[in-house]
């Protein structure tokens, strides 16, 4: 559509960051700009909300920090709630922990709650590797939840993150 086209032109570009040789997206632009914000977070849903029916989720899970933005839109407009997914270290007595590879480091990430009987939507800004939303998924099945679907802004499809998170709903792919 013209508006997600709109919105996919906010989205910017940064060669060399954070380090040598990665072309780094930047979505705050298209975050900052309502029009663009709010087709995004329409598109997001969209496949997880057929048209009249109650949403097929009960709980949106995001991912720190820009997964942050996204699923506080998504839950408001869905009428549920949020999980944050922390990165590790911020809780102070974390229920599960869920450390992944990244390409040159490890990383962790954490959460607390009872998510029993609860359908996730797990969301972020950008689907690399797949190493984090992979990750989140363990993260949420850990707390009891069950994860209905993944989304995302941007999915960079070179990095092959979809072989981890088989089904991602990306808005705009490169
Ligand atoms: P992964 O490789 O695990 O898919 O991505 C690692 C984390 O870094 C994810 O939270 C992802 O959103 C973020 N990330 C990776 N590459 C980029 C990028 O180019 N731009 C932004 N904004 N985030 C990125």
């Amino acid at each position: 559509s013209a508006g997600l086209q709109r919105a996919s032109a906010l989205i910017s570009t940064t060669p060399d960051f954070p380090t040598p040789g990665v072309l780094f997206r930047d979505v705050t632009p298209l975050l900052a700009d309502p029009r663009a914000y709010r087709d995004v977070l329409d598109a997001m849903a969209e496949p997880f909300c057929a048209d009249g029916d109650a949403p097929g989720f009960d709980l949106v899970a995001g991912i720190e920090a820009r997964g942050f933005v996204m699923a506080g839109g998504l839950a408001a407009a869905a009428g549920t709630g949020v999980l944050p997914i922390r990165k590790a270290g911020k809780l102070p007595n974390p229920q599960v922990t869920v450390e992944y590879g990244l390409e040159y480091a490890e990383a962790a990430i954490e959460s607390s709650g009872d998510l029993t009987g609860a359908r996730v939507l797990l969301v972020d800004d950008v689907l690399a590797t797949g190493g984090t939303l992979r990750a989140a998924r363990t993260v949420v099945q850990r707390l009891g939840g069950t994860v209905v679907g993944s989304a995302v802004i941007l999915e960079l499809e070179e990095l092959k993150g979809r072989t981890l998170v088989p089904g991602c709903h990306a808005v705009f792919t490169v």
